[in-house]
């Protein structure tokens, strides 16, 4: 499709969605300041309306969250719920639109381009969200517009349980008066940085000269400027859900040097552990492949608690590595999978984790992400060749 085409793209968010999951496994916490996250130590990984009006917030610590709203109550998350909602959801949407993304756990793209030949486009939406909510008992919100960027501010200036169509050429205008910090990609420290230029709304930075946010924020100030003006060319990508993420080495001289073998563990397990949480996911299974050098192969997996930290996926695979390794003849080939993938950040898997693990984490794929990822590994990780 041409980017000078029109198109017509729906986004759906649901609302509040741990808590709302949370709200229908119990219904006493219906109306209540509740919150999805971790203990004492950890961070909030979701709030409900009612905790949000006390000032709490995701990714805030567990403690600050309780010293804003005393009568908070805190809920463990449950990501194999969510996830079951989640499907179904994907599910409900995939089947009736063209291209359906799936944004993260809650929040779905789809491109409707070209149905408006045949349908009401705002009927059918509207349509949509009806039957999701029947069919799942989910609160969600939806835009309707001609890109990605309009829809993600206006989806959530509607929330929650609400709705909104932006007809083509009006976006512009709906967004000018908006903050910049709802800009997407404006974070506080680029807010803090336009408001000391004195821009305060999306209008004042679409006035501000190309040129000017290019030399003082590089490429993202192209994103902004481009942004700020309502256009946005990204695409509605399809939907895939990959079932697992794994890597296997074959080596060179079959080996049976434990030193080695267990820093190849943590290499590997560092390799995919990256992987699993750039896709902002998190995993409830670890499989250990052997084959050694008489080709005979076997294989151990075990259930773990989900989690996407590499320190947890490199115990479990160790363990199961000397459980399986019979040392009967030397290592040919070895591999390590990741399975029962569900979604979920790293603000998720906190609740065992302290803050000060999370920002590691991010901080090291924050490296690996600039850098590349062979940046960055744990000491032992280093010494493979
Ligand atoms: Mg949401």
């Amino acid at each position: 499709m041409s980017s000078s085409e029109k198109r017509s793209i729906v986004h759906l968010d649901l609302d509040a969605f741990f808590v709302s999951v949370e709200c229908k496994k119990n219904s006493a916490f219906i109306g209540k300041p509740i919150a999805v996250g971790g203990s004492t130590r950890g961070v909030i990984a979701a709030a409900s309306y009612e905790a949000r009006k006390f000032g709490v917030r995701s990714a805030m610590p567990t403690r600050q969250a309780k010293m804003l709203c005393p009568e908070l109550i805190i809920v463990g998350g449950d990501f194999e719920e969510y996830t079951r909602y989640s499907d179904l959801v994907t599910s409900i949407i995939s089947d009736r639109v063209p291209v359906c993304e799936k944004a993260s756990i809650d929040e779905f793209y789809a491109d409707l381009s070209g149905m408006d030949t045949f349908w009401n486009l705002q009927k059918f939406t509207a349509e949509l969200k009806q039957y999701i909510a029947k069919e799942s008992g989910l609160p969600i919100s939806y835009a309707l517009a001609i890109n990605k960027v309009i829809l993600k501010i206006a989806t959530n200036e509607v929330k929650p349980q609400g709705t909104i169509y932006i007809p083509a050429g009006s976006e512009r205008t709906y967004i000018a008066p908006l903050s910049v910090q709802k800009m997407p990609g404006v974070g506080p420290k680029t807010n803090e940085q336009l408001f000391k230029m004195g821009i305060r709304t999306i209008e004042m930075l679409a006035e501000v000269p190309d040129a000017y946010l290019i030399a003082k924020f590089g490429k993202t100030g192209a994103d902004l400027s481009r942004k700020a003006k309502g256009i946005d060319e990204s695409l509605v990508i399809p939907y895939h859900d990959p079932k697992s993420i794994g890597t296997e080495e074959t080596y060179q001289r079959d080996t049976m040097d434990m030193l080695f073998l267990n820093n190849e563990i943590i290499r590997m397990v560092e390799k995919i552990g990256y992987e699993l949480r750039s896709q902002n996911r998190l995993a409830g299974c670890v499989t250990v492949k052997i084959r050694y050098s008489d080709f005979n192969t076997v294989t151990k997996q075990r259930a773990i608690p989900i989690t996407n930290s590499d320190h947890e996926l490199i115990a479990t695979a160790k363990e199961i590595f000397h459980q399986l390794f019979e040392k009967r003849v030397l290592i040919r080939l070895m591999g390590i999978r990741l399975t029962q993938l569900v979604q979920g950040t790293h603000q998720i898997d906190l609740f065992k984790d302290s803050e000060k693990m999370i920002s590691l984490y991010q901080a090291l794929d924050g490296i690996k992400n600039r850098f590349g990822k062979s940046s960055v590994m744990r000491a032992s990780g280093l010494r493979k060749r």
